[in-house]
């Protein structure tokens, strides 16, 4: 079973030894409060106007190699983050995962529900990263359209 973490903003920075800024905590809890991957920019608009935007993308990459947060890239240029699900077996993020991306509105969404069980290379090949996406549209859209 996967779920989101219950750990607080200010526990889950005090895990991964980071300070507790204003910028990191308001960051983590708006992803926190959303049920689709966010853009950088979609979160910069929900930040307070004073947040400088520089340190709001530094902080983005902080989070992403402490693991706090996990990022979708879609056509190799558009990246879109959230937290991750947590499996309630092994306590570990669950990072292999297919991804949806709306066409109409663009929205992404993790599919949790497909995991990717395993993949097997060639020998003498390594994997680097998974990033599966299928395209389509969202729920939304289609009753809009119906
Ligand atoms: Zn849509
Ligand atoms: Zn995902």
């Amino acid at each position: 079973m996967l779920h989101k973490s219950d750990i607080s903003t200010s526990e889950l920075l005090k895990k991964h030894n980071l300070s507790q800024t204003k910028v990191r905590k308001q960051l983590i809890n708006i992803l926190k409060n959303s049920n689709v991957a966010l853009s950088a920019s979609d979160v910069a608009r929900q930040m307070p106007a004073t947040c400088d935007r520089v340190t709001l993308y530094r902080n983005f990459k902080t989070l992403v190699e402490k693991g706090i947060l996990h990022q979708i890239t879609i056509n190799n240029h558009e990246s879109f983050y959230v937290l991750p699900q947590i499996d309630s077996k092994t306590n570990e993020n669950n990072t292999e995962h297919i991804h949806f991306r709306c066409v109409k509105c663009s929205i992404v969404q993790c599919l949790h529900s497909s995991p990717i069980e395993s993949i097997n290379l060639p020998e003498g090949f390594s994997k680097l990263d998974t990033n599966f996406i299928v395209y389509g549209t969202c729920k939304n859209c289609n009753t809009i359209s119906n």
